[in-house]
């Protein structure tokens, strides 16, 4: 294809403010690919040149993006840089700058490799060629081309696609329907990778999809849990017996071992090797298989008394200098709590026991990593026992796993089932929301320009996301301006394609930021969109105050569902009930 063609699909991605428009330009883009670019194209769609988990980031800054445009024009920097001031977005100024010049006939591929050759340049001397590399591309662009490897080169694409979307029109492009789109997700949760999936398709059709594997290097999206309020609810869910296991307050780690190779994801599937040194040292040391897949809790903890650290510590670990000292101030441990894969065999389809056991016999309990602890029990007075047990110890509380459950990839259900600590008067657990836009301050906030945030929860079904809550308060004066920044970064004109809402805020913008939210409890409300069914009423979060900052281990696919939402609201009534 063409780079042209693309840009003109992003052009129409972009205007649209409808998810199943975008949905039918996506897949007629998927369409018109050929087998060797569709991963390329499936990544920019993605605003991205490979998965997170590589670490190939392209983010030009830019100061660096205005001189390409400056060179190729011919003009003065200050040339670019007025018209910047002027129009806010150096897509457009390139696009302006560059009128009259004649259309490319670049491929998607050649794009693609040159946007990667300036991705991957790096060490003395880089800048310049990063800027020459640049300047090469757009010097052959159209107006219109240009703007858009501007914008994706400065990362500010901002098509707002979410990943079910592309997989729903990865079915309709090889298919005509969404029928594939369950057999594609699994693929994606094996392998993080949705060029890959994609690329598999058209490669070898549906049945290379359903042979996809798990493969060490290539994080597997995290299984996540629900929640109940009790240890009698929990145990009659799995019906009988289940694995009760300390629920750490740290950072979820994936690390995966390839040989003496060692990495380590994060919960949103990020390379974060470089984080933990202490635990890629002791994974050599304790884990006593060639090839191996575990998964665990990394937190802080006190190496005098044994205590482990709450999290507000163990954040702190997350930076990217200065970890050696800050390791030895505030080592790691890793509690591993399930096996994935050993020496070429796949334990995500076995049972959780079985998994366990293999987990006891290939780690070597150690200083670093640690088997989680837990009990095995269907006695709900025993299993409050042993909660109030860590939660006295400084546990967050407990996961509760099905024995018999199979390792279910990127789901969340109740094989796995989180008891928390919970705050009297208050929901038990706090949301997630992701922000989609802001008003602007009244009153004593006016001098900020905003007064309040309006946070939405995920529908993971439709790919869209349901507004849930108006956030007013939580944060310092300080804060308010920080975020005002931050949001004011990624406003746009219009409501996003994805956001389904029957507020109107006064600034609308991309679902990027999640944070987290506690509130009083779920009532049904009129105005928002969570829960919406016809004419019945929504759900409202009441009194939501945010709590911390940005999330920034959480992608706005992350943020709590709306399935989630509703039911807390029936685990709230039934709590309310009991007490
Ligand atoms: P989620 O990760 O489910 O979206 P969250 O980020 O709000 O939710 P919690 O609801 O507090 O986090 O709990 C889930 C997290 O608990 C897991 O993602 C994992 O990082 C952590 N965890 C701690 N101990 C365990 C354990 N024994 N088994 C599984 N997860 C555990």
């Amino acid at each position: 294809m063409k780079f042209s063609k693309l840009a003109d699909y992003f052009e129409k991605l972009e205007s649209t403010t409808k998810r199943l428009e975008m949905f039918e330009i996506l897949s007629n883009m998927f369409k018109e690919a050929e087998i060797d670019e569709i991963d390329k194209i499936v990544y920019f769609s993605q605003e991205r040149l490979l998965p997170p988990f590589k670490g190939v980031e392209i983010g030009m800054a830019e100061k660096l993006v205005e001189r390409a445009i400056a060179k190729v024009c011919n003009v003065g920097i200050g040339k670019v840089e007025s018209l910047y001031k002027k129009m806010g977005d150096l897509g457009l100024v390139a696009e302006s700058m560059f009128k009259g010049r004649s259309g490319s006939k670049l491929d998607v591929t050649v794009v693609y490799n040159e946007l990667m050759k300036i991705a991957k340049t790096s060490g003395p001397g880089s800048i310049e060629l990063k800027i020459n590399y640049l300047a090469g591309i757009l010097s052959k662009c159209s107006p219109k081309e240009a703007k858009y490897i501007v914008r994706f080169v400065s990362g500010r694409l901002r098509l707002g696609i979410g990943d079910p979307t592309i997989l729903d029109s990865l079915s309709k492009a090889k298919v005509g329907d969404r029928s594939l789109r369950e057999e594609l997700e699994r693929a994606y949760n094996l392998c993080s990778d949705l060029g890959l999936v994609a690329q598999t398709l058209f490669k070898e059709g549906i049945k290379g999809i359903k042979e996809f594997k798990v493969t060490v290097g290539n994080p597997i999206r995290m299984a996540l849990a629900e929640r109940l309020p009790s240890a009698e609810e929990i145990i009659k869910k799995v019906g009988g017996k289940c694995s009760v296991e300390a629920k750490y307050d740290g950072f979820r780690a994936q690390l995966h071992k390839k040989g003496d190779e060692i990495e380590i994801f994060s919960r949103n599937l990020e390379r974060t090797t470089h984080m933990f040194p202490e635990i890629v040292k002791a994974a050599k040391e304790q884990i006593r298989a060639k090839d191996a897949i575990l998964e665990g809790e990394a937190l802080a903890y006190n190496e005098e008394t044994g205590e482990l650290f709450p999290f507000q510590v163990t954040i702190q670990r997350k930076r990217k200098h200065g970890i050696k000292e800050l390791a030895e101030e505030y080592p790691l441990r890793m509690f591993v709590f399930d096996l994935l894969y050993v020496d070429g065999v796949d334990y995500t389809k076995k049972s959780y026991e079985e998994r366990r056991k293999a987990l006891e016999r290939i780690v070597k309990d150690g200083d670093v990593i640690k088997i989680a602890e837990r009990i095995v029990s269907d006695d709900p007075k025993e299993i409050m026992r042993y909660f109030d047990e860590l939660v006295a110890r400084g546990l967050e509380g407990i996961m509760c796993k099905k024995l018999d459950s199979p390792y279910q990839a990127g789901a969340r259900n109740f094989n796995w089932i989180k008891l928390k600590r919970s705050y009297k008067g208050e929901l038990a657990d706090t949301i997630d929301v992701v922000l989609v836009g802001y008003f602007k301050g009244r009153g004593a906030r006016a001098k900020f320009g905003i007064g309040a945030l309006l946070g939405a929860v995920y529908d993971d079904k439709l790919d869209v996301f349901k507004t849930v809550a108006k956030i007013g308060s939580g944060l310092s004066e300080e804060r308010w301006v920080e975020i005002r920044k931050l949001l004011d970064e990624t406003k746009v004109p219009n409501k996003p394609a994805r956001v389904d809402s029957l507020i109107e805020p006064d600034v609308w913008v991309e679902p990027n930021y999640v944070i987290t939210v506690k509130a009083d409890e779920i009532t049904r409300s009129p105005v928002h969109t969570c829960g919406r069914k016809g004419d019945e009423p929504g759900f409202a979060l009441r009194f939501p105050r945010m709590t911390g900052w940005i999330r920034e281990d959480k992608k706005p696919e992350d943020a709590t569902t709306e399935k989630e939402i509703m039911e807390m609201f029936k685990m709230q009534k039934h709590v309310n009930l009991q007490t």
